[in-house]
């Protein structure tokens, strides 16, 4: 059996599947990881949020990588990796996505259990009252020369609903992400080289709870002793073969 018909047997006969994803599932869609060499971090200092609290001249910064970011996003599509995940979702073997992408890529595909450990960077909100703007709005208002826009309402700085550097993570999203992964039966990392908290800690718990686990990813992880199935081909083409076993009608549909 390849790892393909493996995957696709796994996935199949799951009932509490999950899938906790990292970069490496959107860099097919056109995003760039952040960390890598040309991401965004390797161009911008990245923004404390005490130091977006305490310095404007840090939100100005903040608002400068936030502009690239929009760019970078108005122009990302979900790939076919994407839309497996939301289709294995529909046809019950998956029952959530956890994910560390702040893109939006799952939701638009489809995937309607999606808990974004590190928030959204599709809405930007007052960080006091909590009124929330389309980020095409305060695109909108930097262009138009504000460049570190103020809540309309209360005049608090904005901010988009991610989670900075030196934010703590948020608590329902790690209480729902750790529920959903304890419970899993068969338990997908997606392109997470797994290092990282809480992507380090996630599948192992799964394991543990008696999950079984499948790593896919382009390069070794410190998990990779623990798992039941390795794959380190492309993700997108990965599932989309996945998908083409496991529900042929509606893989020849799929929109990337
Ligand atoms: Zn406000």
């Amino acid at each position: 059996m390849s790892d393909i018909e493996h995957l696709a047997s796994l996935i199949a006969g799951a009932s509490a599947g999950v899938a906790f994803t990292g970069a490496g599932m959107s860099t097919e869609s056109g995003l760039s990881d952040f960390r890598s060499p040309g991401g965004l971090w390797s161009r911008h200092q990245p923004v404390y949020y005490d130091e977006f609290l305490g310095s404007r001249e840090a939100r100005v910064r903040y608002w400068q990588m936030r502009r690239e970011l929009h760019q970078e996003l108005a122009a990302s599509k979900p790939n076919a990796g994407h839309y497996a995940l939301a289709r294995f979702e529909e046809l019950g073997n998956l029952v959530g996505v956890v994910t560390q992408n702040i893109d939006g890529l799952h939701q638009e595909a489809g995937s309607r259990s999606v808990v974004e450990l590190h928030g959204t960077s599709r809405v930007v909100a007052c960080i006091r009252c909590g009124k929330e703007w389309p980020p095409e709005e305060v695109d909108a208002m930097l262009e138009a020369g504000d460049d570190a826009p103020d809540c309309d309402e209360c005049g608090a700085p904005l901010k988009s609903k991610t989670i900075s550097f030196g934010q703590p993570m948020p608590y329902d999203e790690m209480a729902r992400a750790t529920e959903l992964s304890v419970g899993s039966d068969v338990y997908l990392a997606i392109g997470s080289s797994l290092v990282v908290e809480p992507a380090a800690s996630m599948p192992r718990l799964a394991k543990q709870n008696g999950a079984t686990l499948v790593i896919i990813n382009n390069t070794d992880t410190p998990l990779d002793g623990m798992a039941d199935l390795i794959v380190n081909d492309p993700i997108g083409a990965t599932l989309r073969a996945v998908w083409e076993i496991v529900d042929p009608e509606t893989a020849r549909q799929c929109p990337a």
